[in-house]
């Protein structure tokens, strides 16, 4: 019987025990921390959305690190070929068998129907249980290497012996959860290249261009005037978000942005953060627009403010902006009362980026080992003296927008490593 080993108790190394013992072999997972998926506890506010429905779910994740090339075809080529040995389907097929109801929604986002992460990560360990997978847990692997035809775990107080080892360790993200990058050392160790690791799916430092001052009517405002983002925290609109790195369009999408003390946050900006983190690293002026009102277009926009002015000859530019922007923002679009300039600000109100939030707080990492370094059909190392080694979910260089997306890239390759390992 063959013996797999896997690395790492989240999404992607329960998926992987899965599907390694239901083709036969002989299963243990070792996971550092005392409890299994702490982080697939706390996806989706701790209602985990498992995965997507999205007809273009593999064009989702490629995403070229350089931004000049905007998208990058091997990335997703890579991905399509995992999820189609692994699909969409066979996953709810599978959390279905295993007795877990989903439901989507905002269309095609999927739950569980209880609303609670514990009924996934409930289901998952009852599969394991039933297929008499061993779990150790308290148990971090160092290092690893080879021995003639076995591979060799180590762990402070053991070394386990295998045919295969699964690689599940996670990334950066959220080190709390157990996933504190040393499954990075541990590939690098095997002398596998990892990319630039950057945390993605996070909020946005940013401040305003210098021509663009808050209102200060207040002595608030006055305080305020040295973090004039914070003037409008707290607020959240609906806005059509456009990164540009160096003047290019890179990204755009429309969703809720909300205003934080030094930048914004929201999915959409959490989603906008995977590109900026990369344009940034490459040293490139990134800022973000922001189409505050966008069903309006910027000529209906001052055609109404023209009237409403004439309507209201008294009334100042902050008065009239009351009933057509949210109080935050009207301190910070009618630093005069210039009824053109403020016409330009909504539609197009630009910030300058300067950073994303740090590991901490973000939900996943940019980077990891290198695709070319695996082979898309089995999640195994293609070099020969790595033979039996497989990566799968966080730690491979894979991230995907929000949505469910970078979970079913753990189930997805979780399970094709996990299947190869033991077929191999
Ligand atoms: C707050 C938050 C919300 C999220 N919400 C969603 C969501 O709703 N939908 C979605 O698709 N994605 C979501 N994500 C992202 C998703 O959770 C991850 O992409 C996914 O869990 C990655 O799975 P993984 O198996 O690769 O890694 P992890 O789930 O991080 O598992 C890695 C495991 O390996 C263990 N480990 C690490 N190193 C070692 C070692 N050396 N020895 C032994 N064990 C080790 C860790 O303790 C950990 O248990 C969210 C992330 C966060 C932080």
């Amino acid at each position: 019987m063959k013996k797999v080993v896997i690395i790492g108790c989240g999404a992607s190394g329960m998926m992987a025990a899965i599907a390694a013992a239901r083709e036969g072999a002989e299963v243990t997972v070792l996971e550092s921390g005392r409890k299994p998926g702490r982080k697939l506890l706390l996806t989706g506010n701790s209602r985990c959305n498992l995965t997507n429905l999205d007809p273009e779910l593999f064009e989702r994740y490629g995403i070229s690190e350089d931004p000049a090339l905007k998208t990058d075809d091997a990335k997703t080529g890579f991905v399509k070929k995992v999820l189609e040995q692994f699909s969409v389907s066979d996953t709810l097929r599978l959390f279905e068998e295993c007795g877990l109801l989903t439901a989507a929604e905002h269309g095609t986002w999927i739950y569980p129907v209880t609303g609670r992460s514990e009924s996934v990560l409930g289901v998952l360990l009852r599969e394991l249980q039933r297929l008499h997978v061993k779990l150790k847990y308290n148990t971090e692997v160092t290092g690893i290497d080879r021995e003639d035809h076995t591979w060799k775990v180590h762990t402070e107080g053991w070394t386990y012996s295998c045919d295969t080892v699964v690689l599940c360790c996670g990334s950066r993200a959220v080190p709390s959860t157990g996933s504190n990058g040393s499954g990075y050392e541990l590939c690098r160790g095997l002398g596998m290249d990892v990319t630039d690791i950057l945390p993605a799916l996070t909020a946005m430092q940013c401040r305003l261009p210098e021509d663009c001052r808050p209102f200060t009517d207040k002595e608030k405002d006055k305080e305020n005037a040295a973090y004039p983002l914070s003037c409008a925290a707290g607020t959240r609109t609906i806005a059509d978000v456009r990164v540009y790195a160096d003047g290019e369009l890179l990204a755009e999408e429309r969703g809720q942005v909300q205003f934080t003390q030094n930048g914004i946050s929201g999915i959409v900006i959490f989603n906008m953060s995977r590109y900026t983190v990369r344009a940034l690293r490459m040293g490139m002026d990134v800022q973000v627009s922001l189409d505050l009102l966008p069903e309006i277009s910027r000529e209906e926009l001052i055609s109404t403010l023209s009237r409403l002015r004439k309507l209201r000859p008294d009334d100042t530019l902050k008065e009239l902006l009351t009933g057509i922007l949210p109080p935050g923002l009207i301190t910070l679009i009618a630093s005069d009362n210039d009824l053109y300039r403020a016409g330009y600000l909504i539609k197009d109100f630009r910030l300058q980026a300067l950073g994303v939030r740090d590991f901490d707080n973000c939900q996943v990492c940019a980077g990891g080992v290198n695709l070319e370094e695996l082979d898309p059909d089995t999640m195994e190392c293609r070099r020969e003296d790595l033979k039996g080694v497989h990566v799968a979910g966080e730690l491979a260089d894979i991230d995907g927008p929000c949505g469910g997306y970078n979970l079913q890239w753990a189930w997805s390759s979780g399970y094709v490593a996990g299947r190869h390992a033991a077929l191999s």
